[in-house]
């Protein structure tokens, strides 16, 4: 499996259609993605027109799992892809529906939360953060939980595409990431520790 980690990249090809060689990499691949993979590009677009047409909240999460490269480099690739499975499907089951993650490649996944305030989405993210901690995970020698930091950021009439939420968003992890991880922080900078 060490062969194809899919894309890296944060704003060129975001939830771009997958290639199908990363569809074809394993069996835990295509469960990875199986889980996620109704939801690309279009439905975050699908969900920003609709924001935009009827003047409604839209609130985007990212999740960043925290130290995933240890995770990899301590207990081996296919450990990392147990992990990252287990964590799409708590991510999954601590979503409402209409809120159902999407992969944004490697160990960093979106929420996007349809008629949600920045406080709304950020009591959501806080329960997802708290859902990941609160997960065990065994697999091989992985014993334990991983963390991840989220960021959270509303759609605002400055904003003139999807992709300044997703900005946002980033923005939001990486001060979660600053900040200490294990945690959420919305782009205007507030905070909630663990
Ligand atoms: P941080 O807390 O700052 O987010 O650190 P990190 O280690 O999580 O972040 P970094 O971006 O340094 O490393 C992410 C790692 O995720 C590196 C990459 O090899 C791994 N990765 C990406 N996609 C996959 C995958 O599909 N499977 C596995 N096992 N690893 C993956
Ligand atoms: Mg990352
Ligand atoms: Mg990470």
């Amino acid at each position: 499996l060490a062969a194809g980690s899919p894309p890296m990249g944060r704003f060129n090809g975001v939830l771009d259609p997958l290639t199908e060689e990363e569809l074809e990499v394993t069996d835990l691949r295509e469960l990875i993605l199986g889980v996620l993979k109704e939801n690309q590009r279009a439905k975050l677009e699908q969900e920003w027109d609709a924001a935009v047409r009827n003047n409604r909240p839209l609130s985007l999460i990212m999740v960043d799992i925290d130290h995933f490269k240890k995770v990899n480099d301590v207990h081996g690739h296919d450990i990392g892809d147990v992990v990252l499975k287990e964590t799409a499907n708590v991510l999954k089951r601590s979503s409402r529906q209409g809120e159902e993650p999407a992969r944004l490649g490697g160990e960093e996944f979106l929420v996007i939360c349809p008629n949600s305030t920045l406080a709304q989405a950020q009591a959501c993210a806080e329960r997802l953060r708290a859902s990941i901690e609160g997960n065990t995970i065994r697999g091989g020698t992985f014993d334990g939980h991983v963390t991840a930091s989220l960021g959270v950021c509303e759609r605002t009439g400055a904003m003139t595409s999807l992709d300044a939420l997703i900005k946002g968003a980033d923005e939001a992890v990486y001060a979660a990431k600053s900040g200490g991880r294990n945690r959420v922080c919305t782009s205007g900078g507030a905070a909630s520790a663990p």
